[in-house]
């Protein structure tokens, strides 16, 4: 009886973003855009030479939020099976709409970007990466990391050829496997998870993760601040700690 009533709660979410260049970089190529009627929320770190990675981070979310408009609205119950597939297809599109500006316009050649992002129906969220931006989730005061970086440095870790340690302070650790643009076409992780009232979905740039490791972000999000003061703070830190990076965060929390 519990169960059933604590399955039929109503969840709310809620959502703040921040982003700065940081400290040593003169532009900002990373990129965000949320919206909590769509239940969508994106965050992309651009690459390319000039202006190419903020031309393809917010190519990247702008489709993702084009193309996932009024998908997770209520409606009938095949829509809510239907979105984790309708978000796959927006970053395949996504992907398909750098390449193809990029294969047009010569000073855009070889841009692309990183992607995670957040989908969420009722007490159903799907989150999607290609690329090191991440994305954690706070449950009862511990952080967990729910994707896997696609880096050279996550597979040297995963096949025992360089501990978690070495690999924050590698030189390669820029070295991204996938990303959105540079090929024809991609294919991003998909995590399903059932949302409890409180959790905390953070999604962010390499620029954050760097310079913070994981136990401080978690100090910094356990604060019980308004999310864009949480923004706010956690910038401030990455900052702080160096900021040789764009820093981008989005915090999406479920309340109950
Ligand atoms: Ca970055």
């Amino acid at each position: 009886m519990e169960e059933s009533l604590l399955a039929s709660a109503v969840i709310r979410y809620t959502a703040a973003a921040a982003t700065d260049r940081g400290s040593k970089r003169a532009s900002n190529e990373d990129a965000f855009g949320f919206s909590v009627e769509d239940g969508v929320y994106v965050v992309c770190d651009g690459m390319g030479g000039a202006a190419a990675g903020e031309v393809a981070s917010s190519i990247a979310v702008d489709e993702m939020l084009r193309l996932l408009r009024g998908r997770a609205q209520s409606g009938s119950a095949d829509r809510a099976v239907m979105l984790p597939q309708a978000a796959e297809e927006a970053v395949c599109a996504a992907n398909q709409a750098i390449f193809s500006r990029s294969q047009r316009d010569v000073k855009l050649y070889g841009m692309g970007t990183t992607l995670v992002s957040l989908v969420a129906k009722e007490r159903r969220v799907w989150v999607l990466n290609v690329g090191d931006s991440r994305c954690y989730r706070l449950r009862n005061r511990r952080l967990e990391q729910i994707t896997r970086d696609h880096s050279l440095v996550e597979e040297r870790v995963r096949l025992g050829r360089m501990t978690p340690a070495e690999a924050l302070r590698s030189p390669l650790r820029n070295v991204i496997t996938r990303a959105l643009g540079t090929e024809s076409s991609v294919t991003p992780d998909v995590f399903e998870l059932e949302t409890e009232p409180g959790d905390l979905f953070l999604l962010c740039s390499d620029g954050l993760t760097h310079e913070l490791a994981d136990a401080r972000i978690e100090s910094l999000l356990d604060a019980g601040l308004p999310l864009d003061e949480l923004c706010g703070r956690l910038v401030e830190a990455a900052k702080k700690a160096g900021g040789s990076d764009n820093i981008t965060c989005l915090l999406v929390r479920a309340e109950g």
